[in-house]
Protein backbone atom coordinates (compact mmCIF):
# COMPACT_ATOMS: atom_id res chain seq x y z
CA UNK A 1 0.00 0.00 0.00
CA UNK A 2 0.84 3.72 -1.07
CA UNK A 3 -0.35 6.81 0.57
CA UNK A 4 0.82 10.13 -1.97
CA UNK A 5 -0.44 13.73 -1.99
CA UNK A 6 -1.14 14.23 -5.58
CA UNK A 7 -4.98 13.95 -5.89
CA UNK A 8 -5.02 15.44 -2.53
CA UNK A 9 -4.68 11.92 -0.94
CA UNK A 10 -4.06 9.25 -3.10
CA UNK A 11 -4.41 5.74 -0.94
CA UNK A 12 -3.01 2.87 -3.31
CA UNK A 13 -3.20 -1.36 -3.81
CA UNK A 14 -1.72 -3.37 -5.90
CA UNK A 15 -4.47 -3.09 -8.28
CA UNK A 16 -7.08 -0.70 -6.92
CA UNK A 17 -6.82 2.74 -5.63
CA UNK A 18 -8.82 4.77 -3.13
CA UNK A 19 -8.94 9.03 -3.78
CA UNK A 20 -9.42 10.83 -0.10
CA UNK A 21 -11.09 14.77 -0.67
CA UNK A 22 -10.45 14.43 -4.11
CA UNK A 23 -9.88 17.60 -6.83
CA UNK A 24 -10.68 16.07 -9.53
CA UNK A 25 -12.79 13.10 -9.86
CA UNK A 26 -10.98 10.52 -11.53
CA UNK A 27 -13.31 8.11 -13.14
CA UNK A 28 -10.83 5.30 -13.14
CA UNK A 29 -10.26 4.76 -9.62
CA UNK A 30 -11.84 2.03 -7.21
CA UNK A 31 -13.60 4.46 -5.07
CA UNK A 32 -13.76 7.79 -3.70
CA UNK A 33 -14.14 9.52 -0.08
CA UNK A 34 -15.52 12.67 0.68
CA UNK A 35 -15.43 13.60 4.34
CA UNK A 36 -17.31 17.12 4.34
CA UNK A 37 -18.31 19.35 2.03
CA UNK A 38 -16.25 22.64 2.83
CA UNK A 39 -14.69 23.97 -0.65
CA UNK A 40 -11.25 22.92 0.66
CA UNK A 41 -11.80 19.35 0.45
CA UNK A 42 -14.43 19.34 -2.41
CA UNK A 43 -13.24 19.00 -6.27
CA UNK A 44 -12.22 22.34 -8.02
CA UNK A 45 -13.69 22.01 -10.98
CA UNK A 46 -18.05 21.63 -10.97
CA UNK A 47 -18.13 19.98 -14.20
CA UNK A 48 -19.69 16.83 -13.90
CA UNK A 49 -17.01 13.46 -14.70
CA UNK A 50 -18.18 10.59 -17.21
CA UNK A 51 -18.44 8.31 -14.50
CA UNK A 52 -18.44 8.68 -10.70
CA UNK A 53 -16.40 6.54 -9.09
CA UNK A 54 -18.23 4.69 -5.76
CA UNK A 55 -17.88 7.58 -3.27
CA UNK A 56 -17.69 6.32 0.65
CA UNK A 57 -19.68 9.77 2.40
CA UNK A 58 -22.57 10.19 4.42
CA UNK A 59 -26.01 10.93 3.05
CA UNK A 60 -25.84 14.69 4.43
CA UNK A 61 -22.30 14.94 2.46
CA UNK A 62 -23.45 13.83 -0.65
CA UNK A 63 -26.09 15.82 -0.53
CA UNK A 64 -24.50 19.05 0.40
CA UNK A 65 -22.01 18.24 -2.13
CA UNK A 66 -24.77 18.44 -4.77
CA UNK A 67 -25.71 21.38 -3.19
CA UNK A 68 -22.18 22.82 -3.73
CA UNK A 69 -20.46 21.11 -6.83
CA UNK A 70 -24.17 20.61 -8.94
CA UNK A 71 -24.39 17.15 -9.57
CA UNK A 72 -24.65 13.94 -7.90
CA UNK A 73 -22.50 11.32 -6.04
CA UNK A 74 -22.38 7.89 -6.31
CA UNK A 75 -22.74 7.47 -2.34
CA UNK A 76 -22.88 4.33 -0.37
CA UNK A 77 -22.23 3.90 3.22
CA UNK A 78 -18.91 1.97 2.84
CA UNK A 79 -16.91 0.17 -0.17
CA UNK A 80 -15.20 -2.81 -0.79
CA UNK A 81 -12.86 -5.19 -2.99
CA UNK A 82 -10.63 -7.67 -2.54
CA UNK A 83 -8.25 -5.23 -1.23
CA UNK A 84 -9.52 -3.15 1.11
CA UNK A 85 -12.66 -2.03 2.93
CA UNK A 86 -13.51 2.04 3.35
CA UNK A 87 -15.96 2.75 6.26
CA UNK A 88 -16.67 5.76 8.02
CA UNK A 89 -17.21 6.64 11.78
CA UNK A 90 -18.49 10.21 13.23
CA UNK A 91 -15.95 12.73 12.34
CA UNK A 92 -17.53 16.12 14.59
CA UNK A 93 -16.52 18.53 11.98
CA UNK A 94 -19.65 19.51 10.49
CA UNK A 95 -23.15 17.92 10.67
CA UNK A 96 -22.48 14.11 9.27
CA UNK A 97 -18.59 14.85 8.12
CA UNK A 98 -17.08 11.29 8.66
CA UNK A 99 -13.43 10.62 8.91
CA UNK A 100 -12.06 7.37 6.72
CA UNK A 101 -11.73 3.78 8.20
CA UNK A 102 -9.30 2.04 5.30
CA UNK A 103 -8.32 -1.73 6.37
CA UNK A 104 -5.90 -3.47 3.94
CA UNK A 105 -7.40 -6.90 3.37
CA UNK A 106 -3.68 -8.07 2.86
CA UNK A 107 -2.32 -7.57 6.41
CA UNK A 108 -5.83 -6.06 8.54
CA UNK A 109 -3.50 -3.12 9.33
CA UNK A 110 -5.71 0.16 9.26
CA UNK A 111 -5.39 3.73 7.69
CA UNK A 112 -7.37 6.58 8.95
CA UNK A 113 -7.47 9.69 7.34
CA UNK A 114 -9.60 12.45 9.71
CA UNK A 115 -10.42 14.93 7.02
CA UNK A 116 -11.04 17.57 8.70
CA UNK A 117 -12.11 16.29 13.01
CA UNK A 118 -13.12 17.81 16.17
CA UNK A 119 -13.29 15.68 19.85
CA UNK A 120 -15.63 17.57 21.60
CA UNK A 121 -19.85 16.44 21.36
CA UNK A 122 -20.99 19.98 20.40
CA UNK A 123 -24.56 20.90 20.32
CA UNK A 124 -25.70 18.02 17.68
CA UNK A 125 -22.39 16.83 16.76
CA UNK A 126 -21.08 13.66 18.05
CA UNK A 127 -16.45 14.19 18.57
CA UNK A 128 -14.57 11.71 16.94
CA UNK A 129 -13.44 8.62 18.82
CA UNK A 130 -10.29 7.95 18.24
CA UNK A 131 -9.06 4.26 18.00
CA UNK A 132 -6.08 2.12 17.15
CA UNK A 133 -4.91 2.27 13.42
CA UNK A 134 -1.43 1.74 12.18
CA UNK A 135 -1.60 4.54 9.99
CA UNK A 136 -3.08 8.21 11.08
CA UNK A 137 -3.04 11.05 8.10
CA UNK A 138 -4.30 14.16 10.67
CA UNK A 139 -5.45 17.16 9.55
CA UNK A 140 -3.21 19.93 11.34
CA UNK A 141 -5.24 22.95 10.94
CA UNK A 142 -4.55 23.58 14.57
CA UNK A 143 -1.07 21.87 14.79
CA UNK A 144 0.62 24.62 16.40
CA UNK A 145 1.23 24.53 20.31
CA UNK A 146 -0.15 28.29 20.54
CA UNK A 147 -3.57 26.89 19.48
CA UNK A 148 -5.33 25.21 22.70
CA UNK A 149 -8.63 26.01 22.90
CA UNK A 150 -11.07 26.13 26.19
CA UNK A 151 -13.98 23.96 25.96
CA UNK A 152 -16.97 24.83 23.29
CA UNK A 153 -19.59 24.08 26.27
CA UNK A 154 -17.37 27.48 28.23
CA UNK A 155 -17.11 29.23 25.34
CA UNK A 156 -20.56 28.70 24.35
CA UNK A 157 -22.04 30.04 27.48
CA UNK A 158 -20.17 33.13 27.68
CA UNK A 159 -21.48 33.88 24.41
CA UNK A 160 -24.95 33.55 25.48
CA UNK A 161 -24.59 35.40 28.13
CA UNK A 162 -23.27 38.72 25.94
CA UNK A 163 -25.73 38.35 23.46
CA UNK A 164 -28.57 38.14 26.05
CA UNK A 165 -27.05 41.36 27.21
CA UNK A 166 -26.98 42.88 24.44
CA UNK A 167 -30.43 42.40 22.92
CA UNK A 168 -31.87 43.05 26.50
CA UNK A 169 -30.47 46.68 25.99
CA UNK A 170 -31.84 46.86 22.92
CA UNK A 171 -29.07 46.02 20.67
CA UNK A 172 -29.36 43.73 17.82
CA UNK A 173 -25.85 41.24 16.61
CA UNK A 174 -24.47 39.73 14.55
CA UNK A 175 -23.39 36.53 14.82
CA UNK A 176 -20.39 35.33 12.05
CA UNK A 177 -19.10 32.35 10.97
CA UNK A 178 -18.81 30.27 7.44
CA UNK A 179 -22.16 29.22 5.75
CA UNK A 180 -21.73 25.39 6.12
CA UNK A 181 -20.82 24.64 9.70
CA UNK A 182 -20.43 27.36 12.00
CA UNK A 183 -23.43 28.80 11.05
CA UNK A 184 -25.08 26.23 12.03
CA UNK A 185 -24.21 25.67 15.05
CA UNK A 186 -24.42 29.40 16.33
CA UNK A 187 -28.44 29.01 14.70
CA UNK A 188 -28.56 25.89 17.09
CA UNK A 189 -27.08 27.40 20.20
CA UNK A 190 -28.08 31.03 20.09
CA UNK A 191 -31.14 30.98 17.98
CA UNK A 192 -33.91 30.17 21.04
CA UNK A 193 -32.24 34.36 22.68
CA UNK A 194 -34.24 36.21 20.14
CA UNK A 195 -37.58 35.93 17.77
CA UNK A 196 -36.65 38.68 15.32
CA UNK A 197 -34.02 36.15 13.46
CA UNK A 198 -32.41 36.65 9.86
CA UNK A 199 -29.43 35.29 7.74
CA UNK A 200 -28.04 36.28 4.59
CA UNK A 201 -28.33 34.22 0.88
CA UNK A 202 -25.94 31.41 1.59
CA UNK A 203 -26.44 30.88 5.13
CA UNK A 204 -30.13 30.95 4.53
CA UNK A 205 -30.09 28.24 1.62
CA UNK A 206 -27.60 26.26 3.82
CA UNK A 207 -30.05 26.34 7.00
CA UNK A 208 -33.22 25.02 4.59
CA UNK A 209 -30.97 22.08 3.47
CA UNK A 210 -29.67 21.22 6.85
CA UNK A 211 -33.43 21.14 7.91
CA UNK A 212 -34.23 18.83 5.22
CA UNK A 213 -31.68 16.33 6.30
CA UNK A 214 -33.17 16.38 9.60
CA UNK A 215 -31.35 19.46 11.69
CA UNK A 216 -33.46 20.87 13.88
CA UNK A 217 -32.71 24.74 13.71
CA UNK A 218 -34.35 28.37 14.59
CA UNK A 219 -35.91 29.97 11.19
CA UNK A 220 -34.49 32.86 10.01
CA UNK A 221 -35.85 35.43 7.66
CA UNK A 222 -33.91 35.84 4.39
CA UNK A 223 -32.11 38.57 3.92
CA UNK A 224 -32.03 40.11 0.43
CA UNK A 225 -28.84 42.23 0.20
CA UNK A 226 -30.23 45.24 -1.69
CA UNK A 227 -33.29 45.29 1.23
CA UNK A 228 -31.46 45.57 4.74
CA UNK A 229 -32.64 48.65 5.56
CA UNK A 230 -36.33 47.83 4.76
CA UNK A 231 -36.28 44.36 6.54
CA UNK A 232 -34.45 45.33 9.27
CA UNK A 233 -36.58 48.37 9.87
CA UNK A 234 -38.24 46.95 13.32
CA UNK A 235 -38.18 48.48 16.94
CA UNK A 236 -37.08 45.03 18.24
CA UNK A 237 -33.87 43.21 18.44
CA UNK A 238 -32.71 41.24 16.44
CA UNK A 239 -29.98 38.48 15.60
CA UNK A 240 -28.26 38.22 12.65
CA UNK A 241 -26.39 34.96 10.93
CA UNK A 242 -24.08 36.58 8.56
CA UNK A 243 -20.82 35.22 7.03
CA UNK A 244 -17.77 35.23 8.60
CA UNK A 245 -16.05 38.36 6.95
CA UNK A 246 -13.83 41.25 7.92
CA UNK A 247 -13.90 45.22 9.52
CA UNK A 248 -13.93 46.01 5.43
CA UNK A 249 -17.41 44.52 4.71
CA UNK A 250 -19.75 47.63 4.31
CA UNK A 251 -23.50 46.23 5.16
CA UNK A 252 -21.78 45.62 8.64
CA UNK A 253 -20.41 48.99 8.99
CA UNK A 254 -23.56 50.08 7.98
CA UNK A 255 -25.55 48.25 10.40
CA UNK A 256 -23.36 49.33 13.11
CA UNK A 257 -23.59 52.80 12.65
CA UNK A 258 -27.67 52.68 12.24
CA UNK A 259 -28.50 49.98 14.73
CA UNK A 260 -25.78 50.00 16.67
CA UNK A 261 -25.27 46.46 15.93
CA UNK A 262 -22.56 44.08 17.65
CA UNK A 263 -20.79 42.09 15.56
CA UNK A 264 -19.59 38.87 17.65
CA UNK A 265 -16.61 36.49 15.88
CA UNK A 266 -16.45 32.68 16.30
CA UNK A 267 -13.38 31.14 15.71
CA UNK A 268 -10.12 29.27 16.66
CA UNK A 269 -8.24 32.42 15.65
CA UNK A 270 -9.91 34.47 18.37
CA UNK A 271 -7.64 32.77 20.42
CA UNK A 272 -5.37 36.43 19.93
CA UNK A 273 -8.85 38.03 20.75
CA UNK A 274 -7.20 41.88 20.55
CA UNK A 275 -5.86 41.40 16.52
CA UNK A 276 -9.26 39.16 15.94
CA UNK A 277 -11.32 42.08 16.88
CA UNK A 278 -9.62 44.29 15.04
CA UNK A 279 -9.48 42.12 11.92
CA UNK A 280 -13.03 41.24 11.85
CA UNK A 281 -14.29 45.07 13.26
CA UNK A 282 -15.91 42.83 16.37
CA UNK A 283 -17.23 43.90 19.32
CA UNK A 284 -16.70 40.41 21.31
CA UNK A 285 -15.23 37.09 19.95
CA UNK A 286 -15.43 33.29 21.10
CA UNK A 287 -12.97 30.70 20.71
CA UNK A 288 -14.99 28.58 18.67
CA UNK A 289 -13.13 25.79 16.45
CA UNK A 290 -14.76 23.27 14.43
CA UNK A 291 -11.30 21.52 14.26
CA UNK A 292 -9.13 19.91 17.03
CA UNK A 293 -6.78 21.91 18.78
CA UNK A 294 -3.13 21.48 19.46
CA UNK A 295 -4.19 19.54 22.40
CA UNK A 296 -6.91 17.17 20.70
CA UNK A 297 -4.39 16.49 17.88
CA UNK A 298 -2.17 14.79 20.81
CA UNK A 299 -4.83 12.75 22.23
CA UNK A 300 -6.19 11.64 18.67
CA UNK A 301 -2.55 10.43 18.12
CA UNK A 302 -2.22 8.94 21.62
CA UNK A 303 -5.49 6.70 21.81
CA UNK A 304 -4.79 5.54 18.28
CA UNK A 305 -0.73 4.95 18.82
CA UNK A 306 -0.48 4.79 15.10
CA UNK A 307 2.95 3.79 13.33
CA UNK A 308 3.38 6.18 11.08
CA UNK A 309 1.91 9.86 11.22
CA UNK A 310 1.08 11.98 7.75
CA UNK A 311 0.53 14.93 8.98
CA UNK A 312 -1.91 17.17 6.09
CA UNK A 313 -3.32 20.57 5.87
CA UNK A 314 -2.39 23.98 7.86
CA UNK A 315 0.59 23.43 10.24
CA UNK A 316 0.99 20.15 9.15
CA UNK A 317 5.44 21.16 9.22
CA UNK A 318 5.00 22.30 12.15
CA UNK A 319 2.69 19.67 13.73
CA UNK A 320 5.17 16.87 12.30
CA UNK A 321 8.05 18.40 13.58
CA UNK A 322 7.01 18.68 17.08
CA UNK A 323 5.83 14.60 16.91
CA UNK A 324 9.51 13.48 15.77
CA UNK A 325 11.05 15.69 18.70
CA UNK A 326 8.68 13.17 21.01
CA UNK A 327 10.41 10.54 18.73
CA UNK A 328 7.08 9.89 16.55
CA UNK A 329 7.65 8.92 13.13
CA UNK A 330 5.69 11.58 11.90
CA UNK A 331 6.04 13.41 7.99
CA UNK A 332 4.40 15.94 5.90
CA UNK A 333 2.19 15.06 3.47
CA UNK A 334 2.11 18.04 1.36
CA UNK A 335 0.54 18.85 -1.95
CA UNK A 336 3.25 18.13 -4.58
CA UNK A 337 5.62 16.46 -2.37
CA UNK A 338 5.28 12.92 -3.01
CA UNK A 339 6.14 11.00 0.43
CA UNK A 340 6.19 7.96 -1.55
CA UNK A 341 6.60 5.49 1.05
CA UNK A 342 6.01 1.77 1.14
CA UNK A 343 5.65 0.54 4.91
CA UNK A 344 3.46 -2.15 4.61
ZN1 LIG B 1 -13.76 21.69 6.94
Amino acid sequence: MKIICKNRINVSFESSEILLDPQIVDSKVSSMFVSHAHYDHLPRSKKKPSIIPPTVCSKATARLFQERIGYSLNQHDYWENDEFKLETVPGGHTFDSTVAKITNKENGNIVVYTGDVNLEDRAYLTGFKPFKCNTLILEATWGDKDYRFPAFEHQAKLAREYIQKQLNQGNPVALLGYSLGKAQLLNFSFGDLCEERYSTNAIWHMEQTHKELGLDLYSTKLLAKDKFDTDLGTNKPWILFYNHTSARDKTLAHLKRKYNLKIIGFSGWAKNQEQYKYRMGADAAYVMSDHSDYNSLLKIIKQSSPEKIFTVFGKATELARELQKEGLNAVPLKQGQSTLESFF
